[in-house]
C-alpha cells in the first residue's frame, strides 16, 4: 500500500498577520527538543512507515528551513531509518525567503528532498510589509533561483491575492515575475481573514484596508486566466502546474488517500480513520518525550460524511468524482446517492457531469464553497 508522510515543524521566525496555522515564532531554545520528539514519533510508527510504500513526504509548517542545518539532517537520518521512502517518492520541503542562508538546502537534498515550496505570497514589497512576512521581493525571486542552483527538480511558488495594498495590476505583475522564475508549480490563494490573526483584529477594529471585492475577483480571474496561459496548467481550483509537475503528495489528500501526519497538530488519514496530534508545542514534546502518545483525537467519519467528503475534495481537481471509482470505492452509484444535488447544481451552472464523471465548471471552481457544502448530509 502506497502512503504519504506528512511532517510539520511549528515554528517561524515571525507570525505573518493573517496566519492561523499552526506555529510559533520566536522558540528558538524549543527547536532540538522537537526534533528529537519528531524523530522518536516517527521511529515508533516505524512498523507502519516501512510496511508501506512511502511515495510523498512533505515537510510542512510552519517554516521548516527555520530549524538550523543540524536539525533538518537529524530528520533527515531517522527518515532513512525508519521509512521505507519508495524510489521516485516525492519529497517536498515548505521553505520561505530568508531563511536558506548556510547549508541547509544541501543538508535537505541529503535527506532526500527534491522539491521545494516557497511561501512568497506576493511580489511587492508594500504587500509583503503589509503582510507581515519576513522578506522583499527581490529576496523571494532570488530564493528561487538558489534552491534550482542547490539542486532541486522540482520549485513551488505559493502566490496570495486580496491582500491590503494589493491592486489587480500588482498582482498581475507579481504572476508576470512568478511565471518567469525556474519553478514548475504555483499556487494562488484567496486571502481570509481568521478569526484569532492581527488582520481579525484589525479588521474588527475597521483598520484593515482590503481590495474590494470587484479587485479581489478581478485577481482571481487574472491567475485562473494568465497561468494556464503561461503553460501552468489548473489542476485544482488553487493550483498550477506545468505537465507532469503536480503535487502528488497534496493530489493525495484530494484523492481521498491515505497519509500519515507527524508534529504538533499534525492529522493523520489510515484506514478510514482521522486522527490528529495536540497542537501545543511544549505538550507535544513532553507527551512523546515521556513514550505517551501525541494523538488527542480520532474519528471515524460515517458513510454519509465519507462519502461527501470524497466527493468535495475530489470536486477541487480538474479530474473531478469519477463515478466508477466512487462506486468501486463505497458500493454505492454516485448519481443515484447525490441525483438531486447534481441536478441543483448543474442547473446554477456550477457542475458539469458526463457518463464518467462530474467536474466543477469554470463558476463552479469561482464558488466551490456553495458547491462543497451541497454534498455534505445537512447540506
Ligand atoms: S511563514 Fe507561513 S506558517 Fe509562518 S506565520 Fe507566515 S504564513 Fe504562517
Amino acid at each position: 500500500m502506497n502512503l504519504g508522510l506528512y511532517i510539520h515543524i511549528p515554528f517561524c521566525r515571525r507570525k505573518c498577520l493573517y496566519c492561523d496555522f499552526p506555529s510559533v515564532a520566536g522558540a528558538e531554545e524549543l527547536y532540538a527538543a522537537y526534533t528529537a520528539a519528531l524523530c522518536r514519533e516517527i521511529a515508533g510508527k516505524g512498523g507502519l512507515l516501512s510496511a508501506c510504500a512511502v511515495d510523498t513526504v512533505y515537510i510542512g509548517g510552519g517554516t521548516p528551513t527555520v530549524l538550523p542545518t543540524e536539525c533538518l539532517a537529524a530528520i533527515g537520518r531517522c527518515l532513512r531509518q525508519s521509512v521505507a521512502v519508495a524510489p521516485g517518492a516525492e519529497f517536498t520541503v515548505e521553505a520561505n525567503p530568508g531563511t536558506l542562508a548556510g547549508d541547509k538546502l544541501a543538508a535537505l537534498r541529503a535527506a532526500g528532498a527534491s522539491r521545494v515550496s516557497l511561501g512568497v505570497q506576493a511580489f511587492d514589497d508594500k504587500v509583503l510589509a503589509a503582510a507581515g512576512r519576513i522578506h522583499t521581493a527581490a529576496e523571494a525571486a532570488e530564493a528561487a533561483w538558489t534552491v534550482r542552483a542547490a539542486g532541486f527538480a522540482r520549485v513551488s511558488v505559493d502566490l496570495m491575492y486580496g491582500l491590503p495594498r494589493q491592486t489587480p495590476a500588482g498582482f498581475r505583475a507579481g504572476l508576470e515575475r512568478a511565471a518567469a522564475l525556474p519553478v514548475e508549480h504555483i499556487s494562488a490563494y484567496g486571502l481570509k481573514v481568521e478569526e484569532g490573526t492581527p488582520f481579525a483584529a484589525l479588521a474588527a477594529a475597521g483598520r484593515l484596508a482590503l481590495p474590494d471585492e470587484e479587485d479581489e475577483e478581478a485577481m482571481y480571474d487574472m491567475a485562473a486566466a494568465f497561468l494556464p496561459a503561461h503553460g501552468f496548467r489548473r489542476y485544482e481550483i488553487s493550483n498550477y502546474a506545468r505537465p507532469g509537475a503536480e503535487c502528488r503528495h497534496n493530489m493525495k489528500y484530494w484523492r481521498y488517500e491515505p497519509y500519515v501526519g507527524v508534529g504538533a497538530a499534525a492529522h493523520s488519514f489510515w484506514q478510514g480513520e482521522r486522527t490528529a496530534n495536540v497542537a501545543d508545542v511544549r505538550e507535544y514534546i513532553a507527551r512523546v518525550a515521556a513514550g505517551g502518545e501525541a494523538t488527542i483525537s480520532r474519528e471515524r467519519p460515517a458513510p454519509a460524511v465519507a462519502m461527501a467528503e470524497y466527493a468535495f475534495l475530489a470536486l477541487r481537481t480538474a479530474e473531478g468524482v469519477s463515478f466508477a471509482a466512487f462506486a468501486a470505492r463505497f458500493g454505492e452509484d454516485f448519481l443515484r446517492r447525490y441525483g438531486a444535488v447534481v441536478d441543483r447544481l448543474a442547473g446554477q451552472g456550477l457542475v458539469a457531469a458526463d457518463g464518467d464523471g462530474l467536474r466543477l465548471t469554470a463558476q463552479g471552481q469561482k464558488y466551490g464553497n456553495v458547491v462543497f457544502a451541497s454534498f455534505l448530509p445537512d447540506g
